[in-house]
């Protein structure tokens, strides 16, 4: 639980919240104080009605004039009451909407800045979890709680000043036993709780028995296994839980009210008759018929106002737990910032050379669930890299290649700076990536990962994801060079056919010729690719590779080449093993080498496609050859 100065300062930080809205606040205060007060003018009315207008204590018989001006004023309140109230609710659900969603957005702006590792490391679902229920679980407390409590508690102070003004003595009547009523309603409270939410448990595991049990899985294992009659044992042993429970439930929301009803009937009575000792003995006050009556009516407006404060204040508990869920993201902070003295990168200028020098990188230590971070020295034993320098002209093609897990996603990564390097330096036309504003950086460098994400939208849109102002002819453009623009006209909406998640599903090979025409879209100059390893059939994979070497023309690229053509056309290959980089040179060059690359080459690259070794390289099935040192196709 959170030290009183916690959450004294958790109070402070949602109170600010409703700093840029002071004046809605103010107006909603004042109509709060208005319908409260209100409320306190009816009981005099009734007294006034009670002791001058039906029955005169001057016994001058019934004042009918008088009678209708309190009357009509007894109708009047409420009307009023009502009125403001509307508009009393109409402010607050605004004000309460417009905080949360002031929240909500800066919950969203706040994740969209945090780095790449951040949502390596946080499941998906915990995260959306936080944006849904969590700021919606303190809508209620943002638009209803705070009105809620100045409105009983300005009921509760208006009812006892009402109170004292009519007769003091009574009102220690009235009082004195309200404790009393505290500690019934805080009991209760407790153990309906309890039952609440052993009732929710309960509820949960009987949803996960019939999950287990009813899907089609559990049918079968419960039959071959003939298990059966001991689910539904088990099934019925929850049911007969829920049984007891709800009735547990029942029986003390019912007792809940019991402790109000009690307390209704058993403080009017008690006035009475401290009322009758009263004018028996005579004191001071005149306690007159109209004063019982007005006073009565009095109790209702003490008792139900505090009832509504114990539920809020359990309310208040309960969303204070929740702004602290949504204030502990506000406070990660992101890794990867912009330095304060940044340089914008000229996006226009730039040739796209890029450089790593000694490049180490380790993922930070306790990503990955259950894998202890090793450290000598402060020294992580896991580098995913290490030591790695190596330099891309302009305008070359550099592919890498490397077993599984070797660390090439991780070297692709480093250069748009989705990683800081933790030694040495990424440099893009030599200026260090860390020196340049990231906005800069992530323009100049364009991206084609191994699954294709696309947006739930249109083609159209999708393609103008990375360039929003492209027009219809640059997109047909993009789209032709990379062989998918008569596919998509093919479509019967044609550019307008909404893809993605759950709109038309497109082949492997269509999804990535269409992340292809988006990042000649972007027209970076750098271009980072990661070829997807999933074999595509013969016509796809020329198709694709068509847009590959289109995609690759006037610009840097840096590629993790699973592809035979990629290695084949790079300028530079770099063999990486085990976070380092082992090998590096031309095709011809590394298999000569007969290292690693040769291996990797042999496995991955020729794989199917070679028919025999022989002596002088290898020839392909269909017919080409390619011969160790020298030309090939
Ligand atoms: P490759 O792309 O060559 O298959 P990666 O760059 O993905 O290899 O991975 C290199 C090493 O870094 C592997 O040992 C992998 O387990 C580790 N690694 C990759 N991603 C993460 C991550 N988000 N957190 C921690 N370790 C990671």
């Amino acid at each position: 639980m959170e030290s009183g100065q916690g959450d004294r300062r958790l109070g402070g930080r949602v109170w600010a919240l409703f700093t840029p809205y002071r004046a809605t606040l103010v107006v909603i205060v004042v109509a709060v104080l208005l319908s409260s007060g209100l409320g306190i003018i009816t009981p005099f009315l009734t007294q006034a009605a009670f002791d001058d207008a039906l029955f005169p204590t001057d016994g001058s018989g019934v004042d009918i004039p008088l009678l209708a001006w309190l009357v009509g004023g007894m109708v009047a309140v409420p009307v009023v009451t009502a009125l403001i109230g509307v508009y009393q609710t109409y402010q607050t659900t605004l004000l309460g909407n417009r905080v949360m969603a002031d929240l909500r957005g800066r919950l969203f702006e706040h994740l969209q800045r945090m780095d790449l590792s951040f949502f390596t490391a946080t499941r998906t679902g915990a995260i959306q979890s936080r944006l849904a229920n969590d700021v919606g679980g303190v809508q209620s407390v943002l638009s209803e709680t705070a009105s809620s409590i100045l409105g009983n508690v300005v009921t509760v102070v208006g009812a006892l000043i009402a109170m004292l003004l009519l007769s003091w003595q009574l009102t220690i009547v009235a009082v004195a036993l309200v404790p009393l009523f505290i500690v019934l309603q805080v009991r209760v409270g407790r153990v309906r709780r309890k039952i609440a939410g052993r009732t929710q448990e309960s509820l949960s595991d009987m949803t996960a028995i019939t999950e287990e049990s009813l899907s089609v899985s559990g049918v079968l294992l419960a039959k071959v296994f003939n298990r059966q009659a001991s689910e539904v044992a088990r099934y019925r042993e929850e049911n007969a839980r829920q049984v007891d429970l709800q009735v547990r439930q029942a029986m003390t929301g019912q007792s809940f009210f019991a402790v109000v009803q009690t307390f209704l009937g058993v403080t009017p009575a008690l006035v009475y008759l401290v009322a009758g000792f009263l004018i028996v003995a005579g004191t001071g006050t005149a306690v007159t018929a109209g004063t019982i009556v007005a006073f009565t009516t009095l109790q209702t407006r003490l008792l139900f106002p505090t009832v509504n404060l114990l539920r809020v204040s359990l309310d208040v508990q309960t969303s204070l737990a929740l702004f602290q869920r949504i204030f502990d993201y506000l406070d990660l902070t992101p890794k990867i910032v912009d330095a304060p003295d940044a340089r914008t990168l000229d996006t226009a200028a730039v040739t796209g050379r890029v450089e790593l020098e000694g490049v180490w990188f380790s993922y930070p230590a306790g990503e990955v669930a259950g894998e202890a971070p090793v450290e000598t020295n402060g020294t992580p034993l896991t580098w995913a890299i290490q030591d790695v320098s190596f330099t891309v002209e302009a305008g070359q093609l550099a592919a890498i290649v490397g077993p599984s897990g070797s660390g090439k996603t991780t070297l692709s990564y480093l250069v748009p700076r989705l990683y800081d390097v933790d030694r040495g330096r990424v440099l893009i036309d030599g200026q260090d990536v860390r020196e340049l504003t990231q906005s800069s950086v992530a323009d100049a460098i364009g991206m084609v990962t191994q699954d294709t994400y696309l947006l739930h939208s249109t083609v159209g849109d999708n393609l103008r994801y990375a360039k929003p102002d492209a027009t219809q002819e640059e997109l047909e453009e993009a789209a032709r060079a990379a062989n998918i623009h008569d596919r998509i006209v093919s479509f019967e909406q044609g550019y307008d056919t909404v893809v993605g998640e759950r709109g038309y599903r497109l082949s492997g090979g269509e999804k990535q010729r269409l992340a292809i025409a988006r990042v000649l879209l972007k027209d970076p100059r750098i271009l980072i690719l990661d070829e997807a390893t999933s074999a595509l059939d013969t016509t796809s994979e020329r198709l694709v590779q068509q847009a590959l070497e289109r995609a690759t023309q006037r610009r840097t690229t840096i590629a993790i080449a699973h592809r035979l053509s990629t290695i084949l056309g790079a300028d530079v290959i770099l063999a990486v093993e085990a976070g380092r980089v082992v090998e590096r040179g031309t095709h011809t060059e590394l298999l000569a080498l007969d290292g690693l690359y040769a291996r990797l080459y042999t496995e991955q690259f020729a794989g199917g496609a070679v028919e025999a070794r022989c002596a002088d390289g290898v020839r392909f099935r269909d017919g080409r050859t390619l011969v160790a040192g020298g030309t090939h196709l």
